[in-house]
């Protein structure tokens, strides 16, 4: 597969390389340069195959010139070998596409797995990698688990020391092997700012094979097409008529994803992109201007981004098909909406957490009578256990996974945000 890099369409790189980049020239982001789709009579017999099979077919749509598929159909095995996602009814036409059920209780394990499985495939000359990435909470935990005791691959996560939460610490900070987590004392601005200063060290970068795997990695997008279609393939017939899908958006790679899964011509009749109060993206589709604001902090925390960086993806998405922007469903959700969403979830028998209302909120004010709805979960209830339990006056129980890791000792490292002595551990360790 081709990309092109939206910031400069002459530069042109294979799947491999756009994997091992990241970003292209000027912080520029990939996109695919044929949009492959599935013509009408090979839909249903997709859809009739088991989620590894049809994800390894969908994907090789995009890859099959530089993995083979039977190759290729090891990995997704090897990346999506946990429980799938789940349907759960919430009313009587809407449900909760839950993708929180992998080894970090995220939607994000779908995307760094793969990714992960991609990195080590495409490394054929057996190079050390390091995975250098800073967190506020998420996204490091579903990269350390994703690259957890494969060859040739260090992960060092940097997070900000007491600011992230004490079970999102361990969850990532208690694995070992070749996952390294240090505590930085500072914010987490200064942590991305050490990511920043490394990366633009070329010595640095060169000794210890610099990898920053982060979530505008092309590998990631395409691996999140594949439950859109799971998604399909497990509702009733009769719901799959006309079917919208509420996105709750940070960065926005959900939703290309989805819409990319559109674009392959999986009949979704539309989608709703729900932002918390960092509502860049709803005012822009409003009034035509990008005029991002300063982050503001909300308990749907994962979606405080002001600039998402995977939009001009959207909007390319939308150009090349030659779709109507106008049809993009959108709205912004305060936290006060957020917690009285939570306990009508909750006296509807659905515990859910401040992501997933976000996105259930607006697709209930926007859904038709004769149209189905589905709303994404991203995260388990659990992973905000503290918050939830506050709003909904009820226990919520860990699960399994969560409750093994919490007995485990933290085996993070200290440090001050200074990047002299981030560098020397670098070289060292
Ligand atoms: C990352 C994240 C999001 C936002 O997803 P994007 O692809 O960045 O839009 C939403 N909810 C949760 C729980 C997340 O971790």
């Amino acid at each position: 597969m081709k990309l092109y890099n939206l910031k400069d369409h002459t530069e042109t790189v294979e799947f491999s390389k756009a994997v091992k980049l990241g970003l292209g020239s000027q912080q520029g982001l990939f996109f695919p340069k044929d949009l492959p789709s599935i013509k009408k009579e090979k839909l249903s017999e997709l859809l009739n195959m088991n989620f590894i099979s049809r994800s390894s077919e969908i994907l090789s749509k995009f890859i099959k010139n530089e993995i083979k598929k039977t190759e290729l159909e090891k990995k997704v095995k090897k990346a999506f070998s946990f429980s799938g996602p789940k349907i759960i009814k919430v009313t009587e036409n809407i449900a909760c596409l839950e993708l929180f059920h992998g080894p970090t209780l995220a939607f994000k394990d779908f995307g760094a797995r793969f990714m992960a499985q991609m990195l080590s495939y495409l490394n054929n000359k057996n190079e050390i990698v390091t995975i250098l990435t800073a967190t506020s909470g998420d996204t490091g935990a579903a990269v350390a688990h994703a690259f957890y005791k494969m060859k040739n691959v260090r992960v060092v996560i940097l997070y900000p020391k007491g600011k992230i939460s004490a079970l999102q610490e361990k969850l990532f900070c208690t694995l070992g092997e070749n996952i390294t987590t240090i505590a930085i004392n500072g914010s987490f601005d200064e942590c991305q700012t050490l990511v920043k200063q490394a990366f633009n060290d070329e010595e640095l970068k060169k000794i210890t094979g610099l990898n920053s795997a982060n979530s505008i990695n092309i590998s990631r997008l395409l691996a999140q097409i594949c439950y859109y279609f799971e998604a399909f393939a497990l509702i009733p017939k009769q719901k799959k008529i006309e079917l919208i899908i509420s996105v709750p958006c940070g960065n926005f790679g959900n939703l290309t994803a989805g819409l990319l899964a559109k674009s392959l011509g999986l009949p979704i009749k539309s989608f709703i992109a729900a932002t918390n109060a960092n509502d860049t993206v709803p005012r822009f589709l409003k009034s035509g201007n990008w005029e991002p604001k300063n982050t503001i902090s909300t308990i749907s925390n994962a979606m405080d981004i002001s600039r998402p960086n995977n939009w001009p993806r959207v909007e390319e998405l939308f150009k090349r098909k030659k779709w109507d922007l106008t049809e993009l469903g959108f709205g912004s959700v305060s936290d006060d909406q957020t917690v009285n969403t939570l306990h009508e979830l909750s006296n509807l028998g659905y515990d859910s957490e401040p992501h997933a209302a976000i996105a259930y909120k607006l697709l209930k004010e926007k859904i038709k009578p004769n149209q189905f709805g589905l709303f994404l979960g991203t995260a388990h209830p659990a992973k905000f256990k503290e918050t939830i339990e506050k709003i909904l006056k009820k226990e919520i129980l860990l699960p399994k996974v969560l409750k093994e890791r919490c007995k485990l000792p933290l085996l993070s490292h200290n440090m001050r945000p200074n990047f002299l002595k981030l560098r020397k551990f670098l070289l060292e360790k």
